[in-house]
């Protein structure tokens, strides 16, 4: 099976969190009339970590979205066979017409990237742009990336470009199918 991926650059990441705005403007996450700061959906999350004492810190940043899983724990989790792993691209995509909202999938996700809409009883998630990356286009996220350190293609190549590179996989961040990598 073709998978396609994206690459995260932990030496470009800068946690600016650019990619999540834009990412909540394509998908439409923001409820205008109810959403509260600090409770917007995301389909993406900033996480980092930091190493050394002052004034020799460094920082390390990253964004992490669906996974888009081998084995999909979400879909085995989902009864109403609303969650698939597509075959042409891998990407794993939710059926809101068959979610019952029952909630299951965001138990079984170990990621916690599901989000769940509360008023309209629907789970969802990033589904790397399907709409955009079927007709040739980036998702958004890579789109607009300030420092370029999100790089989309299919995992294969985009393994081969990091090698090029002499970055390094992370492979504990890196277990499904999207890539982290960094200079060693
Ligand atoms: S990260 Fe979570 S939602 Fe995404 S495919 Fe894996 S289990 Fe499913
Ligand atoms: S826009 Fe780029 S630099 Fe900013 S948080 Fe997202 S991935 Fe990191």
């Amino acid at each position: 099976m073709k998978q396609l991926s994206i690459m995260v650059d932990l030496d470009r990441c800068i946690g600016c969190k650019t990619c999540i705005v834009a990412c909540r403007n394509h998908h439409g996450l923001i409820d205008h009339e109810y959403d509260m700061p600090g409770e917007i959906p995301y389909y993406l999350r900033v996480e980092s970590k930091s190493e050394g004492k002052f004034p020799e810190i460094k920082e390390d940043s990253w964004v992490v979205m669906c996974q888009h899983c081998k084995k999909t724990p979400c879909a085995k989790g989902c009864e109403e066979g609303a969650i698939t792993k597509d075959v042409q691209t891998g990407i794993v995509l939710f059926d809101r017409e068959k979610c019952t909202g029952c909630g299951e999938c965001v138990e079984k996700c170990p990621y916690k990237v599901i989000q769940f809409n509360e008023k309209e009883n629907y789970a969802h998630k990033c589904n790397l742009c399907y709409d955009r990356v079927t007709h040739g286009l980036d998702p958004v996220c890579v789109e607009t990336c300030l420092t370029n350190a999100l790089t989309f293609g299919e995992k294969e190549i985009l393994l081969m470009q990091a090698d090029a590179a002499g970055k390094q996989v992370i492979k504990k961040l890196s277990a499904q199918s999207i890539v982290y990598v960094k200079t060693p």
